[in-house]
């Protein structure tokens, strides 16, 4: 029971293989209570259905992180509902569907920005709501990739906006240490999703991936939570600003 006691929030329920859905079993399992937010009406049933196998009375509010009343709306709804905050996951990402494919030089002005705020800025307009709640302290994980690190033949923009992400990542683990506020970044290897399936020759990545990683396999979404359940826990009680990779090795190659 890694997180008895703790209460979380989880941003970035789509469906059952979402690797934020992944990682509120493992926290439930762990002893989390846990809020979610859902994206758009068209998620709000699913979402709740989800949420409610957990914990029947699971708070559930509507967040897209585009929108500044609703995410003024959230967190108002997680302090009524929890009163405080013990950690936060953001598992958002957003790009358009056609600059997931062919080369990086015609990204969109539009595309770019849509991006980049979706899928790097959320994390601090998140972190500015959620650190009002986490007066003890708390444990905040963002969801990224290699593509930040290295070139992955058309992740394209989303590479660009993971590597803000994880350089958000480090800003936001200066400014928050001394508020006793962690602030992690989780590298997943490839997991078959609905954002995964948006990224054109995704099943060619997973293939590269079983044949050259070291552990010769894909990461399971379950390694993935784990993983997360130990960031947001007092186990990495002394880990701020890093990037963990959790994807059998893959990052340690050069060739
Ligand atoms: P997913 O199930 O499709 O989750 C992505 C989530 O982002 C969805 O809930 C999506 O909602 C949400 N989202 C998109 N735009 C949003 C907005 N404006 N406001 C609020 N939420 C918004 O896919 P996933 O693979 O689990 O992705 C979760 C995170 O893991 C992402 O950051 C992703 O980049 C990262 N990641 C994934 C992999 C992988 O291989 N799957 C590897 C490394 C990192 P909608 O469905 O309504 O748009």
């Amino acid at each position: 029971m890694l997180l008895a006691g703790k209460k979380g929030l989880i941003v970035g329920v789509a469906n059952k293989r979402s690797i934020a859905w992944g990682i509120a079993q493992a926290a439930a399992r762990e002893g989390a209570q846990l809020a979610f937010t859902y994206q758009g009406e068209r998620l709000k049933e699913s979402v709740g259905e989800l949420a409610g196998s957990l914990n029947p009375n699971s708070p559930l509010f509507e967040c897209d992180v585009q929108n500044e009343a609703l995410l003024n709306a959230a967190f108002l709804g997680v302090k009524n509902a929890f009163g405080a905050l013990d950690f936060l996951v953001h598992a958002v990402a957003f790009a358009k569907r056609e600059e997931l494919e062919g080369e990086f030089l015609p990204t969109s002005r539009d595309g770019f920005q849509m991006a980049l705020e979706v899928s790097s800025y959320s994390l601090t307009a998140l972190a500015q709501r959620a650190v009002p709640l986490m007066a003890s302290g708390g444990s905040i994980v963002a969801l990224t990739y290699y593509g930040a690190e290295k070139v992955i033949p058309r992740y394209n923009i989303m590479g660009v906006a993971k590597a803000a992400l994880e350089a958000s990542v480090r800003y936001l683990a200066f400014d928050l240490g001394p508020r006793k506020i962690r602030v992690n970044g989780l590298s997943s290897g490839p997991v078959q999703t609905l954002a995964a399936r948006g990224i054109s020759g995704f099943t060619d990545m997973m293939k590269i991936v079983e044949a050259k990683a070291p552990m010769k396999r894909n990461v399971e979404l379950a390694e993935v939570a784990n993983a997360a359940v130990f960031l947001l826990s007092d186990f990495s009680s002394g880990i701020t600003g890093e990037t963990l990779h959790v994807d059998c090795g893959y990052h340690i190659l050069g060739m």
